[in-house]
C-alpha cells in the first residue's frame, strides 16, 4: 500500500474527538474519497494526512515511511504530498505561470517555468498562463491548483472538495479531466466530498465516514448496494428501510409482501432496498397475495420516474424508467426486482 493512515485519532478540545480510531490505506494509482456530512472530520483527516495538524494517536505512512506518530512528525513540505485546498488558495499575485513553477525547487531555475508551463498544458490552461487568479473563473483556478500540485509529481496527492465551486456541467467535465491526469501520472489521490455522486463517480474506492469515523469502506458499488449500516445506506441515496423480525431465514415479511435478503437472519432486523430494486404494476391479473398500494406522488425526472407508492399506512419510494406510467392516485402493486440487504447496525 502506498498510503497507511492506521488508528489516527484528532481533538481540538480535550475529551471531544473530531477524528475516532480512523484506520485506511490506498493503494498506488488509487483514487479513494472520504465521503460524508459536513462536520464529520474529513478535512481534519487530509490535514493530518498532509502535516498540517499533528495526531493525538496511530500512524500514517506513506511507502513503509513513517510520517505521523505521537512521537514523529514530519514537516508538511517535506512529505513530498501534493494538496489541493477547498479555496484553491492560489497565490494572488502571481501569474499562473509563477504559481505553478512556485513550488518547483527540486529543478535548476531556467528549467521551472518551462515545466509548469508544460503541466498547465496538460490541465487545459496552457492558453490561460500568463493570467492571475482574479482574471481566472472558478473552474480555471481549479485546473491551475491542480497543475501546482501535481507539477512538483508527488506520489499521493490530497483533494479537499476540489469541485464545489463549480457549476453543475462544469464540475462533471473537471471531474472527468482530473481522474484521467491522476490516472494517466500514475498518482494516487485522497479526495474529500459530502457529495455522493461525486464519490460515487469519480473514485476506486470509498470510506464512508461518520462523526469523526469510517463506517464502511468498500467499491463505489458495495457501499451503495451493500450498505452495512443505516446510515451508509441514506448517506449514499434515497432508500426504503424496512423493520422487521425473522425466523433464521431470507425472507422477511413486508407491507408489500414477502421480500427476499441478502443472507439469513434470525430475530428483529433493518434491512433495506434501493427504489430502483423495486418496481410497480398494475394489480389487475396479480394473485391477491400482493397488498395493494396507491401512489400518492410522482417526481418525472426526464430519463426516469419516481413513484411514492403507500401500502397500508408505509410509503415506499420506487424509481423507474421512464416508460412506466401511472398517475397521482392510480392502484399499484410493488414488486422488488432485486434482494433486500440486512443493515448490521
Ligand atoms: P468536514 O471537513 O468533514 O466538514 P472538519 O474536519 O473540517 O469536518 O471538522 C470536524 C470538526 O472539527 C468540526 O466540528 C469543526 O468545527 C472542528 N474543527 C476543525 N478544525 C478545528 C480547529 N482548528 N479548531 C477547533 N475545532 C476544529
Ligand atoms: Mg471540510
Amino acid at each position: 500500500m502506498l498510503l497507511e493512515v492506521k488508528n489516527i485519532e484528532k481533538s481540538f478540545v480535550e475529551g471531544v474527538p473530531v477524528v475516532r480510531q480512523t484506520t485506511f490505506s490506498v493503494g498506488e494509482n488509487e483514487i479513494f474519497a472520504l465521503l460524508g456530512p459536513s462536520g464529520c472530520g474529513k478535512t481534519t483527516t487530509l490535514r493530518l494526512i498532509s502535516g498540517f495538524e499533528k495526531l493525538d494517536n496511530g500512524e500514517i505512512y506513506l511507502e513503509d515511511d513513517l510520517l505521523s506518530s505521537t512521537k514523529k512528525h514530519v514537516a508538511p513540505q517535506k512529505r513530498g504530498i501534493g494538496f489541493v485546498f477547498q479555496d484553491y488558495a492560489l497565490f494572488p499575485h502571481m501569474t499562473a505561470l509563477e504559481n505553478v513553477a512556485f513550488g518547483l525547487t527540486d529543478l535548476p531555475k531556467h528549467k521551472r517555468k518551462v515545466f509548469a508551463e508544460e503541466v498547465l498544458c496538460r490541465t487545459g490552461m496552457g492558453d490561460h498562463q500568463h493570467k492571475g487568479p482574479a482574471e481566472l473563473s472558478g473552474g480555471q483556478q481549479q485546473r491551475v491548483a491542480l497543475a501546482r500540485a501535481i507539477a512538483p509529481e508527488p506520489k499521493l496527492i490530497l483533494l479537499d472538495e476540489p469541485f464545489s465551486n463549480l457549476d453543475a456541467i462544469l464540475r462533471e467535465s473537471t471531474r472527468k479531466e482530473v481522474r484521467s491526469i491522476i490516472k494517466k501520472a500514475g498518482m494516487s489521490a485522497v479526495l474529500v466530498t459530502h457529495d455522493q455522486e461525486e464519490a460515487l463517480s469519480f473514485a476506486d474506492r470509498i470510506g464512508v465516514m461518520n462523526e469523526g469515523r469510517i463506517e464502511q469502506i468498500g467499491t463505489p458499488e458495495e457501499v451503495y448496494y451493500q450498505p452495512k449500516s443505516k446510515f451508509v445506506a441514506r448517506f449514499l441515496g434515497r432508500t426504503n428501510i424496512f423493520e422487521g423480525e425473522i425466523e433464521d431465514s431470507d425472507i422477511i415479511e413486508t407491507k408489500i409482501g414477502h421480500l427476499k435478503l441478502n443472507r439469513k437472519a434470525k430475530g428483529k432486523i433493518t434491512c433495506s432496498i434501493r427504489p430502483e430494486h423495486l418496481t410497480i404494476e398494475s394489480p389487475n391479473g396479480t394473485s391477491d397475495k400482493y397488498q395493494k398500494g396507491m401512489i400518492v406522488a410522482r417526481e418525472f425526472k426526464g430519463h426516469d420516474i419516481t413513484y411514492h407508492v403507500e401500502c397500508d399506512g408505509e410509503r415506499y419510494i420506487v424509481h423507474t424508467d421512464n416508460r412506466i406510467l401511472f398517475e397521482q392516485n392510480d392502484e399499484v402493486v410493488v414488486r422488488p426486482l432485486e434482494s433486500a440487504v440486512v443493515l448490521e447496525r
